[in-house]
């Protein structure tokens, strides 16, 4: 444990979806902006490993970092409110927990012990905490899931011990509820926090600080009755109300005293916090001149967390553009040469975002050749190049069943393949993959360099000759093909520095197109929007006009 280091656990009380993630983003911000230097975890209670081989639906988007662990949506939050690096050791599950135990306890380290939750599991969850103390001010650590849920129990134990092995003046805790208001009765009803919080004090955790979700702000009376039976005092009873804009949220807080009480409780100094700049985003983005319409054409489209980091990233080239960023979700199962117009003509801007599996396809296909026959605005990430690739190479060469070999392995024209064996910058080995491995852990994970070629809309975005983004994929540009795709009108704007991987394409004589095989969007955040959505809803503005 380093020294000085203070701890702050968020829990959360009544039901799920309260925003727990964003509550730890925007405290953290709140604390950078004093000066402070901050990282965030999430322990989340489900067993599996990580969140890469779960279905989007389930648990929405797989957040992606540097050193390429697959993690939590919410660690997309806690990148775009702070400054935290965040890596493998910020996202620990069950699984993960459990997996490093037994495979201590098969390498003989417990010998003679019996192996169990106290305190071998606790002990490796508090572990787990340590491993991001080092360098920071404070470690906020999110627990995921809601108290009362059976699985997050050990972790509930760990973070009640913790208290006594950091000390008592370095850990506070914050429990998240929510305070409904109740139109039947015209009140506000606090018995589901107090509920939450005897539940919370029955496993020995006595929150500091409550943060109450509500549609207004509550009043003194309210607070104080909150305070009485759920052992607080007053004036830590926070109304953390619903806002318009998720990063007005550390901006309510810091009204709220928030920061103040969190400085006061761990006993910290810092400065007065530096709003000017964030307040000056969110003004920004609630009160746009201009307008753009953006059709996403992918497979998740009821469920927009899945493009969780996606949908900020758009917000953010809106920032940067000063316009509002309307987004229109088009079903690709749905989308086809005979409807394409009629769906995609209102859009200003097309962008087909990152995907697994066969189904939609076709439509993304489809929606690449509209962009680019009428020359609408195309962004392609990841699956979204290999849509356009591919389209390219059916309908400009004639290949007629062209396809990727994760749709069709036995295509005669595999335009994206599988690559077998390739030098991985990542892990600095040869790795090696085939049909049959092992689907967890054999995708190009996390970030790689990649070299710009000059006068490319890549090159005019990030006015830099190499830059390093992250990935996320099994398949890749396959060069038997690149000549005659050059010859098409591909451009090749990007590749990796030893030109083995293409990982930016564009076309020819087209007002903006663009497919990378890295997600840029993981590294947008408000104040600094990636320069690829920037200028890709700065095209598409010149469009909305017309
Ligand atoms: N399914 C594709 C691959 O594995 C694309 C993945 C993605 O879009 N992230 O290569």
């Amino acid at each position: 444990m380093a020294k000085n280091t203070k701890y702050i656990f968020v829990t959360g009380g009544v039901l799920s979806s309260l925003g727990k993630g964003l509550a730890s983003a925007a405290i953290g911000m709140l604390l950078e902006s004093r000066g402070l230097k901050v990282t965030i975890q999430k322990l989340d209670p489900y067993i599996n490993v990580d969140p890469g081989t779960m279905n989007p639906f389930q648990h929405g988007e797989v957040f992606v970092t540097d050193d390429g662990a697959e993690t939590d949506l919410d660690l997309g939050h806690y990148e775009r409110f702070t400054h935290a690096k965040l890596g493998k050791n910020s996202n620990f599950t069950t699984g993960k927990i459990y997996d490093q135990v037994i495979t201590k306890e098969r390498k003989g380290e417990y010998l003679g012990g019996t192996v169990q939750v106290i305190p071998h599991i606790t002990d490796e969850i508090k572990q787990s905490i340590f491993l991001v103390s080092h360098d920071v001010d404070v470690v906020i650590v999110e627990i995921g899931g809601t108290i009362g849920d059976i699985e997050s129990l050990p972790f509930l134990e760990a973070i009640r011990q913790f208290k006594t092995d950091a000390g008592a003046s370095n850990v506070i805790y914050i429990h998240l509820t929510l305070v409904p208001y109740i139109k039947t009765a015209c009140e506000v009803k606090t018995k589901p926090t107090q509920h939450s919080v005897k539940e919370l004090r029955s496993i020995g955790i006595q929150p500091d600080i409550l943060l109450c979700r509500t549609e207004s702000y509550l009043d003194d009376d309210i607070k104080a009755k909150i305070a009485l039976f759920c052992n607080v005092g007053k004036d830590d009873v926070f109304t953390a109300k619903d806002v318009d804009c998720i990063y007005e949220v550390p901006l309510v807080y810091n009204k709220e005293g928030l920061g103040d009480n969190i400085l006061k409780k761990l006993n910290i100094w810092a400065r007065a916090p530096k709003l000017d700049a964030w307040e000056e985003m969110v003004e920004k983005l609630k009160n746009p001149r201009l307008s753009v319409n953006i059709a996403i054409v992918g497979k998740y489209v009821d469920l927009t967390e899945s493009y969780k980091s996606l949908n900020e990233a758009l917000t953010h080239g809106g920032i940067a553009n000063d316009a509002r960023v309307n987004l229109q979700y088009i079903d690709s199962t749905t989308l086809t040469e005979d409807n394409a117009e009629e769906l995609l003509s209102k859009s200003d801007g097309i962008l087909v975002p990152g995907g697994f599996g066969s189904r939609g396809i076709e439509g993304k296909i489809i929606a690449a050749k509209y962009a680019r026959e009428k020359k609408v605005p195309y962004f392609g990430i990841c699956l979204g190049m290999h849509m356009a690739v591919i389209e390219i190479a059916r309908n400009l060469l004639s290949f007629e069943d062209a396809h990727g070999q994760e749709f069709d392995p036995y295509t005669p024209y595999p335009v994206i393949y599988l690559m077998k064996e390739w030098y991985d910058e990542q892990t600095k080995k040869v790795e090696k993959r085939d049909e049959d491995s092992d689907k967890g852990g054999t995708m190009r994970l996390g970030a790689y360099p990649c070299k710009l070629v000059p006068d490319t809309f890549a090159m005019k975005a990030y006015k830099q000759e190499e830059i390093s983004e992250r990935h996320r994929h099994r398949f890749e540009f396959n060069n038997d093909y690149k000549d005659k795709l050059v010859e098409a009108g591909l451009i090749i704007s990007g590749t990796s520095p030893d030109h083995e991987l293409v990982e930016i394409i564009e076309f020819k004589d087209h007002p903006w197109y663009l497919g990378c095989q890295f997600h840029p969007e993981f590294k947008s955040k408000p104040g600094t929007p990636h320069p690829l959505f920037r200028d890709f809803i700065k095209a598409s503005l010149k469009n909305a006009g017309k």
